[in-house]
């Protein structure tokens, strides 16, 4: 017997090789994992009625730093150099281990309620994020971050060697959805080629992937020029950190050399376009990126510069500026909901177990209500998702077949209680205002 029978769902977009959108379907889940995709009515526990409802695989956000989330419109009005400055000043007096782990709590309750079920997180402390994104339910991707110097969380380098050969068993500790190891030196402007080598070497030798921010910037392109003669693609080829699976943040300034040699290696590409446009660091070429054979799955990026986690928002940014930059007529909505679910899931590193409707995938889902002014009549499902949809549409979520929203509320968390203890600690920004 199934333990939950999603019925008779209004459309399914399943992501599948074949981008079937199902009608009048039913999914049918078991130990976690989607058992059943038909239009009969199996036994099972539990039944959810998706009369009116679209189900489509939880949307993955390949690019964030929930923790931020405390820092939501902290940093207006500046580009990325001043965004920098300001938040890390703001960091600087807060962020410790307990604020870091409230911070990604907030950010994976938002994440959830949006329809987002897995993010790829960079963040400080990662224990204490993980702790916090696994209590609300989320598939949280985190993995120890890199600098050269002792950031806010006053490692030493010999230190952060030391807990990235913890952390798999940090890992298992704290429990939760899968996720792969990931080591996230924060860049190649903040991490030397001497310390990126010793990180992939590291990362080969425990099975370990990379997310790292890459050419978000001209600024950055250049200030790694002038002090490689490289580009931080070539920094990355050139210490080993592509010899193992990566993904790069933005991406935003690839050159078409840079794009051949992520393809490659195998690198994937998780772009912001809601960061990229806010703090104007340019247009990233997505079709481009994809065309060269990249995998390019979406993100949001952290609260302080997008200033939410909404991949509804940012598959619609990723698609105008495609409009933007070549023509509407070059935008492909199906590679945009790709990008946001299956896609992503590849980039990630977790494309045999979610992103997709199949037999077989983890049940990472979503449930959208259609019974909807905005959302009617369904003219196309995947420009109703793109364009017209949005997170608040969002009414039921699953992470491994854990519900962890219902009727639009956390199962987990309450949220009530949560906001109390956020407004409670910013207080100790009042001073930096
Ligand atoms: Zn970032």
């Amino acid at each position: 017997m199934l333990d939950l029978l999603i019925k008779n769902a209004r459309y399914a977009v399943t992501s599948n090789k074949k981008n079937e959108i199902l009608e009048g379907v039913s999914i049918g889940i078991k130990d976690g994992k989607i058992a059943y995709i038909g239009t009969e009515a199996p036994d099972a526990k539990t039944i959810f009625d998706a009369t009116d409802k679209l189900i489509s695989p939880g949307l993955i956000n390949s690019h964030t730093h929930l923790g931020m989330s405390l820092l939501r419109g902290w940093a207006e009005g500046v580009n990325l150099q001043g965004f920098l400055e300001r938040v890390w000043a703001a960091e600087g007096a807060i962020m410790d281990e307990a604020t870091c782990e409230l911070g990604t709590e907030l950010g994976a309750l938002e994440a959830l309620l949006s329809g987002t079920t897995t993010t790829m997180d960079m963040y400080l402390n990662p224990v204490a994020t993980h702790r916090g994104a696994v209590r609300v339910g989320l598939r949280h991707i985190a993995g120890p971050i890199f600098f050269d110097f002792p950031g806010l969380d006053g490692l030493q380098w010999s230190q952060r060697i030391e807990r990235a050969h913890q952390w798999p068993a940090e890992l298992a500790k704290i429990g939760g959805p899968f996720i792969p190891t990931y080591f996230m030196p924060h860049s190649t402007y903040t991490d030397s080629p001497e310390n990126l080598t010793e990180v992939a070497a590291i990362a080969k030798a425990l099975g370990a992937r990379i997310h790292l921010h890459v050419s978000e910037t001209e600024a950055e392109n250049a200030d790694v020029q002038t002090r490689y003669s490289k580009s931080p693609t070539e920094v990355c080829r050139d210490t080993g950190i592509l010899d193992v699976p990566t993904i790069f943040g933005h991406g935003v300034h690839l050159s078409d050399s840079d794009m051949k040699i992520a393809a490659s290696k195998g690198t994937s590409v998780g772009h912001c376009p809601g960061s990229n446009l806010k703090l104007g660091s340019g247009l990233a070429r997505f079709n481009e990126m994809r065309k060269a054979g990249i995998t390019v799955g979406l993100g949001t990026d952290s609260c302080s510069s997008s200033n939410d986690l909404d991949m509804f928002s940012v598959m619609r940014m990723a698609a105008h500026v495609v409009a933007l930059r070549q023509s509407p007529a070059d935008v492909d909505l199906t590679s945009i909901v790709r990008a946001a679910t299956i896609e992503a899931a590849k980039a990630v590193g977790l494309g045999d177990r979610v992103g997709s409707i199949e037999i077989g995938k983890e049940a990472d889902l979503i449930a959208l209500d259609l019974h909807a002014a905005h959302l009617t009549p369904v003219h196309d499902v995947n420009a109703l998702l793109v364009f017209a949809a949005g997170r608040g549409d969002v009414t039921d979520v699953w992470v491994a077949g854990d519900q962890v929203v219902a009727k639009r509320q956390s199962t987990k968390i309450d949220l009530t209680d949560l906001i109390k203890r956020v407004n409670l600690r910013v207080k100790a920004l009042e001073p930096l205002k």
